[in-house]
């Protein structure tokens, strides 16, 4: 079963080494209408339901093996991957009038995000293994990337690995992807308000960050760093988006200034995170999941 999986998506790999770009033709022939099980509970109206099934393996987005990750890690890793490029499969249908993109941006930030997502799902428009990044397990120690306990995962902006941390690799969803379980409102389903709450799923931090990725900073412009207000991530992202005008007018009269301006929502890790997740979550639970 799993070698006919595996075959299948060899093939498609093959297929997407010859038209690197965002497979379009590729989903569309092999795509619809595919439900996923999960969806049929769903309660949104759709007029294309896309699959979700993975159309590559994980090596098609990274390079490999992964530095200093077992076989065990690797594998959920793996699932992560999957996960992730699920989910900006998906964001390329997110309009800039999706409450789920109004949330954390502005209306002008449309055409930048869109150029983050197809960045995602086209390996940053660079052929073969140019457009792939590298991965790796650390510890927290001295030397280490991982400098504070408590951290998930480190991207410097300067270079192309993203290194994943203790907190995240022994998280309680570490190995529970959102492909293990079904999207409805059963107790087991995904459903639910805290699962988005939290943020702090693996896959979501695992969208979050890519962002930070120097393929897509470059495809962007700048690099993408990190809002912080001392609530939860998704939460600092989206007050982010609420409170921009304010922050930016506050700073501008300070006499001195103080500190550095404002992060504007573009340039904010998780805005582009919780946006491709809260409208995941509202195709797979329903339009009204969230707002
Ligand atoms: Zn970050």
């Amino acid at each position: 079963m799993m070698r006919v999986v595996f075959a299948i998506l060899l093939v498609l790999e093959l297929f997407g080494a010859l038209a690197y770009a965002l497979p379009k033709g590729l989903k569309g022939k092999k795509g619809q209408p595919q439900p996923s099980g999960s969806s049929a509970t769903s309660k949104t109206t759709k007029t294309k339901d896309k699959t979700s099934t993975p159309v590559f393996l994980p090596s098609h987005w990274v390079k490999t093996p992964y530095k200093n990750c077992n076989a065990e890690k690797t594998e959920m890793i793996n699932n992560w991957i999957t996960d992730a490029y699920n989910m900006t499969y998906e964001a390329d249908r997110i309009t800039s009038d999706n409450p789920a993109f109004e949330r954390y941006f502005f209306r002008e930030d449309f055409p930048k995000f869109k150029t983050m997502i197809q960045s995602f799902n086209s390996r940053a428009g660079l052929p073969g293994d140019e457009g792939k990044y590298n991965l790796a397990c650390a510890e927290y120690k001295t030397g280490s990337p991982c400098q504070t306990e408590g951290e998930w995962a480190i991207t410097p902006t300067n270079v192309n690995i993203i290194y994943f941390c203790p907190t995240m690799l022994y998280s309680v969803f570490s190995k529970v992807p959102y492909s293990s379980k079904p999207f409805d409102k059963s107790p087991n389903g995904w459903c639910h308000p805290e699962y988005l709450r939290s943020s702090h799923h693996p896959s979501h931090v695992y969208v979050h960050e890519m962002t930070h990725l120097m393929l897509h900073g470059l495809r962007l412009g700048f690099p993408v760093r990190d809002y912080t207000d001392g609530t939860n991530p998704r939460k600092a992202a989206s007050k982010l988006k609420s409170n921009f005008t304010y922050l930016l007018a506050q700073w501008e009269q300070s006499q001195p200034r103080q500190g550095r301006p404002p992060l504007n929502p573009i340039r904010n890790a998780e805005s582009y995170a919780s946006t491709i997740i809260d409208f995941y979550f509202a195709q797979k639970c329903g339009s009204d999941f969230l707002w």
